[in-house]
């Protein structure tokens, strides 16, 4: 599994260089785009397509080739294979058939973007790409809203301005959003906005929708719930109108599974 570049040709490691003009074959995610990579780093070995249409027919030529004592690398059309991109069921036939899979690594988009993000003082959550259908987009970024981590999409430009759309309206506006656009390339930019200011900042410049996206939503801000999730608060609240503290506090914990002492703490508060 070979890392490849986000963007600049250069920001391969030389071990994956090494070991791409080692093996016997390559698979990749298109050829032509990937020849373009290879021939630029005088890379020759035959290439064959694996991608998510044909994954379980280039899985078994991928065994063949292994079977017959030869060499392969996996490499997609950028970043880290198998990271929203195909690679996973290759990875699994390959160590089901009891060969090593080797990991080169390299650039992945969502780890540039954090880097560079000012919010790793938080923990995070990779989601990679929203449904594309607005209903389900809407239900997946609902049931995210009470996560508490930073939240980090992948998005194409097609799709950009329903999807900040989106997350401005259903999450809480005052969380932060780091749009990281074209990361690694001539016209990169990663800015930093409340997510409430982000559809006009999107509206304003119509470069601002163009390129390649990661975009980062900052955690939620802390409340004194600890860390009950939005059910166990729902049910907690309607037992504490209802019941004593203790009692409410220990049969929310029966229900919802939540530490029975952070359910009490945050029954006290309601309560008070
Ligand atoms: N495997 C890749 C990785 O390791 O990051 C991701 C592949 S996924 C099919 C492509 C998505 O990654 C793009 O739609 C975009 O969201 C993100 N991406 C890839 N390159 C990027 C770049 N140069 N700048 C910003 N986002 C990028």
């Amino acid at each position: 599994m070979v890392a490849t570049p986000i963007g600049n040709l250069a920001d391969v490691s030389r071990r994956a260089l090494d070991c791409l003009r080692g093996v016997d074959a390559i698979a990749c995610e298109d050829t032509r785009h990937a020849r373009h990579f290879l021939d630029h780093h005088g890379v020759t070995a035959p290439v064959f397509p694996l991608h998510e249409h044909n994954e379980n027919a280039a899985s078994a030529r991928v065994l063949a080739l292994l079977a017959e004592g030869r060499a392969v690398a996996l490499i997609s059309d950028a970043g880290t294979p198998g990271i929203s991109d195909p690679g996973a069921r290759a990875v699994r036939a390959v160590q089901a058939a009891g060969f090593p899979v080797v990991p080169l690594p390299g650039p992945n988009a969502a780890a540039v973007a954090l880097s560079a993000s000012g919010l790793l003082d938080q923990r995070f959550l990779f989601i990679g790409f929203l449904p594309s259908r607005s209903a389900a987009r809407r239900t997946e970024i609902q049931s995210l809203a009470a996560v508490p981590a930073a939240l980090v999409f992948y998005e194409a430009p097609h799709r950009i301005s329903e999807t900040v759309h989106d997350l401005a309206g259903l999450l809480d506006p005052d969380r932060e959003l780091v749009v990281a656009r074209e990361l690694t390339k001539r016209f990169e930019q990663i800015a930093r906005m409340p997510l409430a200011a982000a559809p006009s900042w999107l509206a304003a410049d119509a470069n601002h929708q163009r390129g390649e996206f990661v975009l980062i939503v900052s955690a939620p801000p802390e409340t004194n719930s600890g860390s009950l999730d939005a059910e166990a608060e729902r049910v907690l609240a309607l037992l504490v109108a209802e019941l004593p503290t203790r009692q409410a506090a220990s049969l929310a914990a029966r229900i919802t599974g939540a530490a029975k002492n952070t359910l009490y703490s945050r029954a006290l508060e309601l309560k008070g």
